[in-house]
């Protein structure tokens, strides 16, 4: 397994499993299927809803606790510091953990700072390994990194062989933050499947153009958590560490991104995060939607 080293010195796997709309009752059974293939690294979500079946199915794997790195996100909907400390005693209680290796601000929406003061308390206490954001553009970025007595150790932004995102990246690692991607398979838009670029790369090492794309993401220095419920595919998203892409093939997947792909969410887009505000905050099991 490739890993990296966070800010805090916790090791992160380079691959690992996600579980964004994985159903609630399946959680577990995916979890566990992830683990025995071989991932080492679970992210999921408060607002996902099913960091419990996340919980049992790490418990039901048998794997011991310390061997799993545990990623969750603070919902839109607990984001200031009150609410992001009682939330995240809920995190505990499903996940069946005493500590969490990750946890990221999930959106830079609402009152965010006070949100991260809460993660740097519960780092003080010996709760939480390493702390982030999620979602968080350069100028946002250079903000939370600058201004914060603990700065994030990742950030979690869609990237993937159509948007991978190079000046963000550029800035991450010079703020020594790394750069982790949601939907590293644009969520199967596009015809990523069968791009005739990442086919033709493929072709040469016996991979799928999924595999290539996981291959050059983590080869760029990007951590990626590609998304299966079915077996089959997270063994052959797994199988991505015994082929190795030259700096043609490095440079081949650099052209795939033309700038041309739209966002899959667009955080410059006022009525996206109208959207994340209303279903999420208005939605809030602890209620309200006054966050300030
Ligand atoms: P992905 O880019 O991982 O794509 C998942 C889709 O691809 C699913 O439809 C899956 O179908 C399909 N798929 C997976 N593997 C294969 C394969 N080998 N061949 C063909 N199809 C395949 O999308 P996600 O949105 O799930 O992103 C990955 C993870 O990133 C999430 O699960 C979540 O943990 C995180 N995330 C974080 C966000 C954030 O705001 N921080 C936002 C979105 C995601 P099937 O399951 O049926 O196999």
């Amino acid at each position: 397994m490739l890993t990296v080293t966070l800010n805090t010195g916790a090791v992160m796997p380079m691959l690992g499993y996600g579980v964004f709309q994985t159903p609630p009752d399946e959680t577990a059974r995916c979890v566990r299927d992830a683990l025995e293939v071989g991932y080492r690294l679970i992210d999921t979500a408060q607002s996902y809803g099913n960091e419990a079946g996340v919980g049992q199915g790490v418990s039901d794997s048998g794997i011991a606790r310390e061997d799993v790195f545990l990623t969750t996100k603070i919902s839109p909907s607990n984001m200031n510091h009150d609410r992001a400390a009682a939330s995240l005693e809920q995190s505990f209680k499903d996940l069946r953990t005493d500590y969490i290796d990750l946890v990221l601000l999930h959106q830079p929406i609402g009152d965010y700072p006070g949100a991260y003061r809460a993660l740097e308390e519960a780092v003080d206490a010996g709760q939480v390994r390493a702390i982030g954001v999620s979602n968080f553009y350069p100028e946002r970025l250079i903000d939370i990194a600058l201004l914060t007595r603990i700065p994030p150790a990742v950030n979690q932004v869609e990237t993937h062989p159509f948007r991978q995102e190079s000046a963000a990246h550029e800035q991450m690692t010079s703020l020594k933050i790394i750069h982790e991607a949601w939907a590293p398979f644009a969520e199967g838009r596009g015809g990523i499947f069968t791009h005739p670029t990442l086919t033709r790369i493929g072709a040469a090492h016996g991979k799928t153009a999924g595999q290539v794309a996981l291959r050059a993401l983590m080869q760029q220095g990007v951590v990626v958590i590609p998304k299966s419920v079915r077996r089959e595919r997270m063994v052959e998203n797994f199988d991505v560490f015994d082929f190795v892409l030259d700096e043609a093939e490095m440079q081949a997947f650099a052209s795939i991104d033309d700038g041309a792909f739209p966002r899959i969410f667009d955080h410059h887009d006022p009525g996206m995060i109208q959207w994340l505000v209303e279903e999420r905050v208005k939605n809030s099991a602890l209620g309200g939607g006054h966050l300030f």
